[in-house]
């Protein structure tokens, strides 16, 4: 009998993968903490804990289940911390005639599996994780040659194909295929918000095992009861919660912040997803399913599934036509390192001190918290794009570099020229006060561009539109902020590229 040993990595946890059918002894699986994977970025503690918590959890249910599973823990002696070093041991002590692995989402992993299985003596093979509506190139196979992609066609095509949301086959439900422009309003403190999920789990005796090994992390691990679910069973319970108490309201407060609602009526099921316990089919199959059944509003139930089947995917598509050298883009050469209060969220500027004190606590901030509050300064301050890539990378429960790139460098950071959205997301104080609560209460003045109280999104704001005129001034898309900027007193112009430059000289004193 050929023995076979199949590697699982950590974020590949899914438990309805082909290969775990039926137990056959002739199959080795192998999962491995290993310093290669904590280490080549600096981590939130709760994002390793959760990881290795979950991979444990994983590794307990195919031995239950009757599987044959080497685990290598982090401090264990044995384990020399890289994936090859240990493969190659577990390949010549269970003299093992096959290895096979899942096919990795990241690029890093996925090279250096194929190089160690092209190395090998023995045969190798690469196997579909099954998780993804589409394939890798999907998205570069659709778009063809064009240099600049959008997300809605994609989307509509696999509304299509899919059969998703869908009256007819050309006919999106409801006659729209879009209810983005209902998803926009701020929210007033009701209805109420969900309590916060718990699995009721002491992961502290792992944390300290994490520590004494060396590793280095960031943030609050949160070891006394982490609020991610850890296994399938808790995912799919987390996905119940959230479409009974938070979907009905996802739609209508999707782009609001709140300083007393850091969730307000988001899914948190990033993590799950993107370690795969549960399958991104099953999640729009039941919310369309709570739409068919009248739980939540069509726009709600769009809305939702859009993130999933839409931006989901299609930054996925982006990732792999980019790559390699999608981190190295940086279109607006921006070099400014990123100021000190990011790893600490001591700043005057209410808006950030929320989103980063809130990512440092918890490892999550929802969408328009990454993208409008901290994306948005860190691309008008010319914060250094890679730079920014690292710490989103290292701060949120979900980041992995398939899909947090793409957003990072790519949506928020416009560093990729427009490769994946059409015009930079930046805004003023005029929008961060529209959306939440942050602004009433801060330091700064939202309505002033210059002064020493002046709220420094307005002049960085209004500086960029003046700094990048030559490359963005052509763009239809900034139509409006340009006419505007050609209608501003000069005096007023030379007073706020002052301002701009003391407050990119002075970033740490904000
Ligand atoms: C700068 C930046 C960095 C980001 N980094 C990551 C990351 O590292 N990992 C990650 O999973 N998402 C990332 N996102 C996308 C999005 O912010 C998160 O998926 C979302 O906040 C996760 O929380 P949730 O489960 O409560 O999401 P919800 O708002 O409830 O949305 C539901 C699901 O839709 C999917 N989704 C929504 N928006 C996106 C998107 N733009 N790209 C891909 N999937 C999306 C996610 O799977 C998410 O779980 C990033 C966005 C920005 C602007
Ligand atoms: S005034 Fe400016 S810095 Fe303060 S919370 Fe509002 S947008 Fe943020």
């Amino acid at each position: 009998m050929t023995r076979t040993l199949r590697l699982l990595l950590g974020d590949q946890l899914d438990p309805q993968h082909a290969w775990f059918a039926r137990p056959d002894p002739a199959f080795r699986y192998v999962l491995m903490e290993v310093r290669q994977e904590t280490d080549y970025v600096l981590h939130h503690g709760q994002k390793i804990l959760a990881i290795f918590a979950a991979m444990r959890a994983f590794a307990a249910r195919l031995r239950t289940t009757g599987h044959t599973v080497d685990y290598l823990a982090i401090d264990d002696p044995a384990n020399p911390q890289s994936l090859p070093a240990n493969l190659d041991a577990l390949i010549a002590r269970h003299r093992i005639g096959r290895f096979e692995y899942l096919k990795p989402d990241e690029w890093r992993l996925d090279r250096q599996l194929a190089d160690y299985a092209a190395g090998l003596a023995i045969p190798a093979q690469a196997v579909d994780s099954g998780h993804f509506f589409t394939g890798r190139d999907e998205a570069a196979r659709f778009f063809g040659t064009r240099r600049r992609w959008t997300m809605e066609p994609f989307y509509r095509h696999l509304r299509r194909r899919h059969g998703i949301l869908m009256a007819g086959p050309a006919q999106p439900q409801g006659g729209r295929w879009n209810f983005d422009a209902e998803n926009r309003k701020a929210w007033p403190g009701t209805p109420p918000v969900p309590a916060d999920w718990r699995a009721g789990h002491d992961h502290t005796e792992l944390w300290r095992r994490i520590e004494a090994a060396g590793v280095a992390s960031f943030g609050n691990p949160d070891a006394a009861d982490l609020r991610w679910p850890l296994d399938r069973d808790e995912a799919l319970a987390h996905l119940e919660a959230f479409l009974e108490q938070a979907l009905p309201h996802f739609g209508d407060y999707q782009d609001a912040m709140h300083s007393r609602a850091p969730r307000l009526f988001h899914a948190l099921i990033s993590f799950a997803l993107n370690t795969k316990m549960l399958s991104p089919h099953e999640v729009v199959a039941r919310v369309e399913a709570a739409w068919q059944s009248g739980q939540v509003p069509l726009a709600a139930a769009e809305g939702f599934i859009r993130q999933i089947l839409g931006w989901r995917e299609y930054v996925r598509g982006v990732y792999w036509a980019a790559m390699p050298g999608y981190a190295a883009e940086n279109y607006f050469a921006h070099t400014q390192p990123l100021p000190s209060w990011f790893w600490t969220g001591h700043t005057q500027m209410r808006c950030l001190a929320h989103a980063i004190g809130q990512s440092l606590e918890t490892a999550y901030a929802h969408h328009i918290q990454r993208l409008m509050v901290i994306g948005n300064f860190a691309l008008l301050a010319g914060l250094n794009p890679a730079a920014v890539h690292r710490w989103y990378l290292g701060v949120y429960i979900d980041a992995f570099e398939w899909v947090e790139l793409p957003n990072t460098l790519g949506m928020s950071q416009f560093a990729d020229g427009g490769w994946l959205a059409t015009k930079p997301y930046i805004a003023s104080a005029a929008y961060i006060h529209r959306m939440s609560d942050y602004c009433s209460g801060c330091r700064y003045d939202r309505k002033a561009r210059t002064g020493p109280d002046a709220c420094p999104f307005n002049a960085l704001y209004w500086d960029f539109f003046a700094r990048h005129a030559g490359t963005l001034a052509g763009n239809h898309r900034l139509a409006m902020p340009y006419a505007q900027l050609a209608r501003m007193d000069p005096a007023e112009k030379a007073a706020i590229a002052e301002k701009a430059e003391a407050l990119r000289a002075n970033l740490d004193s904000l």
